[in-house]
């Protein structure tokens, strides 16, 4: 990477992310080229994003045509690519109204909206929201507050009221946590920024019961495993339960930004004119592109793919010395390594051997791999990891 590149990125750039030094300039598919005219397997995909591949041709079409007709106009009109999209969403998932945004933070702050003026409307005046530890919801205040392992930062108080989290995947506490001024319990199906969680079935069916109970919203947020990365469209159908409401971004535009929150007839009626609103939101480009997404990436055989796929994954990894657990579902993979093992070397020492993933935590990488993978990709990248085990474990 050139020297230029870093120091100007230092200067004009607020020190918000922590960068490995790889300058990328071109992606085909599961593959990425870095400006030295290097190749990478990418086992990451913008971090969920860029699911159907890197400048997959039926995205990058549907993005272009657009691009050449109309860009925006604002949600003062009407155009057509983000009625199609809506009807998509709501008629793939719980058949309720959409509300478009840009992002995944955006998205929750939406369902907070929903679950806060819902539960006022039945009275309750300390709307509160559930969530587990360890969730991650996003970066804006709303979705910031719901994140408690960012919510304690005192640098940026006061936090929004009203929010609390009890232990990962712990029934008894959230039973114990909710009552009549319950608004909403936010949860992830499978925890990502944490390192690859699921939530049980059991826990799963203890949050609808409650939910009911107290007559508040059970929210999902699929930023991360929606659209297929799961092996369904929606990771909740694999699950006991349908929730209220869904939040949706990061694989959803290929690459192009855009968020949704999905309703129910019921939860999606709550949000009336002036209540919320976006001027970017589901603008002609993104809608097109995330209906691409959609069209290849909604299929039985595709979504039996990506769990055929990840299956083999899991199966490769889960047998390597050194690999204490491999948890996930589908093409959402976390690696759990045994004591002394330091992801964030590995993460390191693999891109130096052209693989691309993450730590999310010290002792664990986190595989969002495209869904075009290959199987001998796939292979390639476990040789990878195993080559790179056994680099830090001879150390
Ligand atoms: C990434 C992520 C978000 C935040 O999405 P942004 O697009 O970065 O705002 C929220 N929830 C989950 C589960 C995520 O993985």
């Amino acid at each position: 990477m050139k020297e230029a590149l870093r120091e100007r990125e230092e200067r004009y750039l607020m020190n918000t992310y922590k960068r490995a030094g790889v300058e990328f300039v071109r992606g085909e598919g599961a593959l990425l080229f870095d400006s030295e005219g290097r190749q990478y397997l990418d086992f990451l995909g913008g971090i969920s994003v860029a699911s159907v591949g890197h400048c997959r041709p039926e995205v990058v079409d549907a993005v272009s045509r657009q691009a050449g007709k109309l860009m925006h106009v604002s949600n003062l009109f009407y155009t057509a690519p983000m009625v199609d999209l809506a009807e998509r969403l709501s008629e793939s998932s719980l058949g309720g109204p959409v509300f478009f945004c840009n992002s995944g933070t955006e998205a929750n702050e939406c369902a907070i909206k929903i679950a806060r003026k819902a539960a006022r409307r039945r009275g309750v005046e300390h709307p509160g929201i559930i969530t587990f530890d360890g969730d991650f919801h996003g970066r804006t205040y709303g979705s910031l507050s719901a994140t408690p392992r960012l919510n304690q930062n005192t640098d940026f108080a006061p936090m929004l009221p009203g929010f609390t989290s009890v232990p990962f995947d712990d029934a008894e506490a959230l039973t114990a946590a909710t009552g009549p001024e319950t608004a909403a319990v936010m949860l992830e199906v499978i925890q990502g920024e944490a390192g690859v969680f699921p939530v049980s079935d059991e826990v799963l069916l203890t949050a609808r019961e409650l939910c009911d109970r107290y007559g508040a919203l059970l929210v999902f947020d699929e930023v991360q495993t929606g659209v297929g990365r799961t092996g369904s469209l929606w990771a909740y159908q694999q699950g006991p339960v349908r929730p209220d409401l869904i939040t949706v971004a990061k694989g959803l535009g290929g690459g192009v930004a855009i968020g949704a929150c999905i309703g129910t007839p019921e939860s999606g009626a709550v949000l009336e004119p002036g209540d919320h609103g976006s001027t970017f939101a589901a603008g002609p480009v993104a809608s097109k592109s995330a209906l691409a997404v959609l069209d290849l990436v909604d299929s039985p055989d595709n979504l039996r793919r990506i769990r055929e796929l990840g299956d083999h994954l899991s199966r490769g990894l889960d047998g390597l010395d050194g690999v204490e657990e491999v948890r996930g579902r589908g093409l959402m993979i976390g690696v759990g390594f045994e004591a002394g093992i330091d992801a964030s070397r590995l993460c390191s020492d693999l891109l130096d051997d052209g693989l691309v993933v993450n730590a999310p935590r010290p002792d664990t990488l986190r595989l969002l791999p495209p869904f075009v993978l290959t199987e001998e990709q796939a292979d390639l990248g476990i040789g990878k990891v195993a080559s790179a085990l056994a680099g830090v474990q001879a150390k």
